[in-house]
Parts: C-alpha cells; sequence; structure tokens
C-alpha cells in the first residue's frame, strides 16, 4: 500500500467515524429551518356567552368582552381560520394566513349562534363550533330558548354552517358526563381497548348519523370533553374518520406539514373572563 493508498484509508476511517456525528451536527440547520417554517395556531376556548354581567363564571365571559377579544385579535393581525385550513395546511402543505387563531366553542350553546356567530361574520371569521349531538336533539325537539342553558338546534347549526360562521364539529354524542367510571371520553381503568373502541363507535355512529339527517359535513375534529382522553382515543378517532382532536391544555400549538400525530392532541387556552386576552 503506497503512503497516499494509506493516508486516504486513514482519512476514509476518520471519516467514516465522524460521519455520523457530522452527519445529526448537518440536520440541526435543516431542523431549525422547518421549525421556523412551522406555524404556531393558538386555539382559544370559550363556552357561554350572556349579557347579564351577574352571570359571568369560569365558563361564561360577557358578549361585550367576545366582542373585544375579536378587536383585539384583529388589531394583533390575527385570523380566525377554519379547521379544515388547518387540516390542509398539515395533510398538504396548502398555507394559512399569517397569524392563523382558531376560536372555538364548547357545549353547543345556542348563545353561539345568537351572540357570537353575527360578530364573527362582521370580521367575515368562523368558529369552530363542537356540539353535544344528544342536547342539540332535545333542543330541537323543544320550542326552549332561555339563552341561560339553551343549546342550539339542528335547523340553527345547519343554519350556521352554510353561512360559514360555525364550522360543526363533534363534542361526541352522548358522553359529556362523568358516568360510572368514565370521564367524558377516556378509557375506564382496566377496560379492554376493544371494549373502549366499541364505546367510542357506538357514540359516534349516533352523532354521525344525526349530522348527516342535519345537512352537515362529517364531522372531522373530535373535542375531548373536559379534555379526557387515553393513550388509546387518537387511533381509534382516526379510525372512526378524525383528523383532528382538541384537548383542555393552555399551551401553544406549533404545526408542521406533514406532521399529522400532532393534529390529534391540540392544546387550547381557555378564555377566562375579567383577564388579558392569553394569546
Ligand atoms: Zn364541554
Amino acid at each position: 500500500m503506497s503512503k497516499t493508498k494509506k493516508a486516504l484509508t486513514a482519512l476514509l476511517l476518520v471519516a467514516a467515524l465522524l460521519l455520523p456525528m457530522l452527519g445529526l451536527r448537518a440536520l440541526e440547520p435543516v431542523r431549525a429551518t422547518a421549525a421556523r417554517e412551522g406555524v404556531e395556531l393558538p386555539i382559544l376556548m370559550y363556552h357561554q356567552l350572556t349579557k347579564d354581567a351577574r352571570l359571568v363564571n369560569e365558563f361564561t365571559v360577557t358578549v361585550d368582552q367576545f366582542a373585544k377579544d375579536l378587536d383585539a385579535l384583529a388589531a394583533r393581525g390575527y385570523t380566525a381560520v377554519r379547521m379544515e385550513q388547518v387540516l390542509a395546511y398539515v395533510e398538504q402543505g396548502k398555507p394559512l394566513p399569517e397569524k392563523p387563531v382558531i376560536i372555538s366553542f364548547d357545549d353547543g350553546l345556542e348563545t353561539f349562534s345568537v351572540y357570537a356567530a353575527p360578530l364573527l361574520k362582521a370580521k367575515g371569521w368562523v368558529g369552530v363550533f363542537a356540539v353535544i349531538g344528544s342536547e342539540t336533539d332535545k333542543f330541537s325537539a323543544v320550542d326552549d330558548h332561555h339563552l341561560k342553558y339553551s343549546s342550539c338546534t339542528w335547523a340553527q347549526l345547519k343554519e350556521l354552517s352554510d353561512a360559514g360562521t360555525g364550522e360543526i364539529v363533534s363534542h361526541t354524542w352522548d358522553l359529556h358526563k362523568n358516568k360510572n367510571g368514565r370521564k367524558g371520553a377516556a378509557k375506564i381503568a382496566g377496560e379492554s381497548e376493544a371494549a373502549y373502541r366499541s364505546v367510542l363507535a357506538q357514540d359516534d355512529e349516533s352523532q354521525r348519523a344525526a349530522f348527516a339527517h342535519a345537512g352537515l359535513p362529517a364531522p372531522t375534529v373530535y373535542v375531548y370533553p373536559y379534555g379526557e382522553y387515553s393513550a388509546a382515543s387518537p387511533k381509534i378517532l382516526q379510525e372512526l374518520g378524525y383528523r383532528a382532536a382538541f384537548i383542555c391544555d393552555a399551551r401553544m400549538n406549533t404545526l408542521r406539514p406533514g406532521d399529522t400525530d400532532a393534529l390529534m392532541a391540540l392544546k387550547r387556552y381557555i378564555r377566562k373572563p375579567n383577564c388579558p386576552l392569553p394569546i
């Protein structure tokens, strides 16, 4: 072996040893770029709105407060988007507005239709409206419009959906309760995965049937009641046709094209009354 060949072999050997380390190093700037290219998506969570300041509580803010929130978001450069746009960004790389925000409302209450939707419409914005199907059904069967507690009817949901002011998503058909040891749609300790799967599937079958009957698009987003879920939940929901799920965790989401797993546990900031906007 000539001196040159020996030197070359030694060089290759060193290179072979160093390359994995160098390779990792070389990837870091790429990762940093990907992180920069990711989109921060804050999600706000509201429940009830009221015009009576005496009724304000942990889950109720005034209509005036909500209107001010929308103005503040607009002033900060945010644009409220639909979850369909978020899915298109993550699944297909379609661009989102520069500062997207999701304005979500849980529990399907009628005040969304009466108070929130007109304010959202004035900005050309949309709210993601999570409905409990069995409650919607109850209020669709009676003529009870007490805004302190009433839920939207299926007809109201269809109007919101058609008008583009409400993107209607699932808050389960009838799992919004703590019953027999089950918290919302979470798995009970010791329950088999098959049994758990069948509970979620049966509940969802009723929800999907009702959505179809009301002429609403099939739900693609699942909002866990009380934010409770289990390790087995995301996969089961994906099998049922869901492409995203909301939890309750007051943190920012960073989304990147291709990272569909992140969609199955989207964090949200609960909007508490009488305190500054969390974003
Ligand atoms: Zn709820």
